[in-house]
């Protein structure tokens, strides 16, 4: 029998579930679905939504889940791979310690399942089919947190139970901000989008010269990295400042990724990285004041092509590969 290339991507996040048909061949994705994952009512609830998008998905697509290979879903925190159980989800309401989430999922949706991060997901999709292809990559996506995958020698570099590859968390300062995890100084509590707002939000405080709070229409609930790219676009200097100080930190994050594994890409994406080369540069130029053992002449830092696609495409090519024993 021919192997299956019709698998479902889900990307489980803190306001939507979203899924869609992808070709692991080609990478194109169909049939796109969306349900809000209201997650306070639990997680059968929203396991159970996500088994609707896959017959919906299924309906409109015209593929019969005969002809579906299975399902594969990110999710926004730590998972044990071997046991298909959600771990520990960040910002994330409502109990999910130990839930057998790929289990209920299979049973409930007629289809074989399997998880993974969904850092861990957009990195297999950018590798795969976006701006990572054929190189060995590390991967940042720059959003609420900092997260991250490694592609080494080839291959989605997962560790034992899937939790390899926790970029946002790499320490540049031992005394620095404690972070969510519970180090200090991890590049996610200087550079995550939360942590770019707060920069600015004190900037205006402080009464510093900006228009940031100008655009905010004085309200500093409404300053965001948007905002602030806004502010910076049109010249304004704190502006800039924030974004070559929170470059600067990833910078010297990216630089012990390529001191350990020497990747061929450094791929950023997420909705901070819509900044563009506001933050891309000032990380460029991080890693060539900070990496001196080696040529970074040849180290790219890309912005990431496939945007919210990533991780439904990533999270179905994991399906096919787990799936399959790839
Ligand atoms: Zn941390």
């Amino acid at each position: 029998m021919a192997e299956k290339t019709r698998y479902i991507g889900i990307d489980l996040g803190g306001t939507n579930i979203k899924a869609a048909l992808v070709n692991t061949e080609t990478g194109e994705i169909a049939a796109v679905q969306s349900a809000p994952t209201n997650s306070r009512e639990g997680h059968d609830a929203v396991i159970a939504s996500m088994a609707k998008l896959v017959d919906q998905i299924s309906t409109e697509s015209g593929f019969g889940k005969d002809e579906i290979g299975g399902v594969g879903v990110g999710l926004p925190g730590s998972i044990d791979i071997g046991k298909g159980t959600s771990v520990f989800l960040t910002n994330f309401p409502g109990h999910w310690i130990d839930v057998p989430v790929r289990d209920q999922l299979s049973r409930w949706s007629g289809l074989p399942a399997s998880l993974i991060n969904d850092a861990r997901a957009m990195t297999l999709g950018e590798w795969k089919f976006g701006a990572g292809r054929g190189y060995d990559i590390a991967c940042l996506t720059l959003g609420t947190g900092i997260g991250g995958g490694l592609v080494i020698n080839g291959r989605l570099h997962l560790g034992p139970t899937g939790s390899a590859g926790e970029l946002g968390h790499l320490s540049v300062d031992i005394n620095g901000p404690q972070c969510g995890c519970g180090n200090r100084g991890c590049i996610e509590s200087f550079a995550s989008g939360p942590a770019i707002s707060a920069m600015a939000m004190k900037a205006v405080v402080q009464g510093r010269e900006t228009k940031i709070a100008t655009l905010a229409g004085g309200d500093l609930n409404r300053v965001t990295p948007e905002l602030i790219t806004e502010a910076a676009l049109a010249g304004d200097r704190i502006a800039r400042e924030i974004y070559e100080f929170a470059g600067d930190v990833i910078g010297a994050g990216v630089t012990n990724i390529i001191l350990s594994v020497s990747p061929g890409r450094i791929v950023i994406g997420g909705g901070v990285a819509a900044a563009g080369d506001l933050i891309l540069d000032p990380i460029r130029q991080s890693i060539r004041r900070r990496c001196f053992l080696k040529e970074t002449d040849q180290i790219e830092v890309v912005p990431a092509k496939l945007g919210n696609t990533a991780g439904l495409i990533g999270a179905a090519v994991w399906a096919r590969d787990h799936i399959t024993g790839r």
